[in-house]
């Protein structure tokens, strides 16, 4: 058998196009959503994601400006300018590009951005929210995981759920969402013991490690989702994800590929980050709350 790929690259569009449609919705009320890209140092990787992040918010019906600073910015600055762009009311969201330039304090400046615009979801206010069951803003990756199960008809709910990897950006976040959406998590990571034995139990199994193809073929359970967050590039320029693509398509039931899985919903999300971001500025709200309650027992 061979499982349904979930084509990244098409839900994200759909995505987009809701986006765009309640972007234009707000700004025929007077509030066009407004997002400010602060991009520090000159690091290649950075250039491009901002420069595809400028071009998805223009599509969108966005009003959207890259602030480029150098590398030798001060802290102090830096804090500056996230002070001046919380205080401006035509942005909506604000992102500032990461990694930062040795010497910068990212955590400090994260800090410093309006947790209303922190399109990120990275500050612990939002954080908190997520953890709470709150209404917030939350990281786009994971989101975009989720938003991939929901456009598939996956359900959550009752599902087991093996989340590999831990980080702040993915593997946490994601955890709180799944818990939120009423799936049994199980988390691991880099000390987990028999991490097989964990993914073989799960009927979906998140990959949020960074390690070109770790997660093997036999580690899933027949008829599982994977959800392939990976992205890593090898010696030969191959770009291939953290689970074994081809030994999985014959296990799992649905899979994401990799390019063309979750890394497209990352934008997508972003952008949605910014509509709810926009909405809640207009005193609207544009979508329903991103996580469910997740309050109940
Ligand atoms: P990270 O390095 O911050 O975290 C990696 C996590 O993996 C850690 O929590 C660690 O405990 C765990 N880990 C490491 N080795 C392990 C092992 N052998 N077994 C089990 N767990 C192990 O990475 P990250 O920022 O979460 O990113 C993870 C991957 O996702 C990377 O490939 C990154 O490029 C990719 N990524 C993709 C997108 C996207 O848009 N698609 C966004 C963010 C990250």
């Amino acid at each position: 058998m061979s499982a349904r790929i979930l084509d990244g690259k098409a839900i994200a569009k759909s995505v987009r196009e809701d986006v765009a449609r309640r972007a234009a919705e707000l700004t025929a009320r007077g509030t066009r959503p407004g997002l400010v890209v602060v991009l520090v140092g000159e690091d290649p990787a950075s250039q491009v994601y901002v420069k595809n992040k400028d071009k998805a918010a223009l599509e969108a019906g966005f009003s959207v400006r890259t602030v480029r600073k150098s590398a030798a910015i001060s802290q102090a600055e830096l804090l500056a300018l996230v002070r001046e762009l919380n205080a401006d009311t035509s942005v909506h969201g604000i992102l500032v590009q990461l990694p930062l330039p040795k010497g910068l304090d990212a955590s400090a400046v994260v800090r410093a951005i309006d947790p209303a615009k922190d399109v990120d979801g990275l500050h612990p206010d939002n954080v908190a929210r997520l953890a709470l069951g709150d209404r917030g803003l939350f990281p786009c990756t994971p989101r975009g995981c989720i938003e991939i199960c929901d456009r598939s008809g996956i359900p959550l709910a009752g599902k087991r759920a093996a989340v590999v990897g831990r980080s702040m950006l993915v593997g946490k976040p994601l955890a709180l969402m799944l818990l939120a959406r009423d799936a049994t998590v199980t988390m691991c990571h880099s000390r987990t013991t028999d991490l097989p034995a964990v993914t073989r139990e799960a009927d979906l199994v998140f990959a949020a490690v960074g390690r070109p193809e770790l997660v093997r073929g036999d580690w899933i359970r027949p008829g599982a989702t994977v959800i392939d967050v990976g992205i890593n590039r090898l010696g030969d320029g191959r770009l291939v994800g953290d689970v074994a693509f081809g030994e999985a398509l014959e296990r799992a039931g649905a899979i994401t590929p990799v390019p063309g899985g979750v890394g497209p919903m990352t934008i997508a999300m972003l952008l949605d980050n910014t509509v709810i971001a926009a909405a809640r500025a207009a005193g609207v709200e544009s979508s329903p709350p991103v996580v469910a309650a997740g309050k109940g027992a």
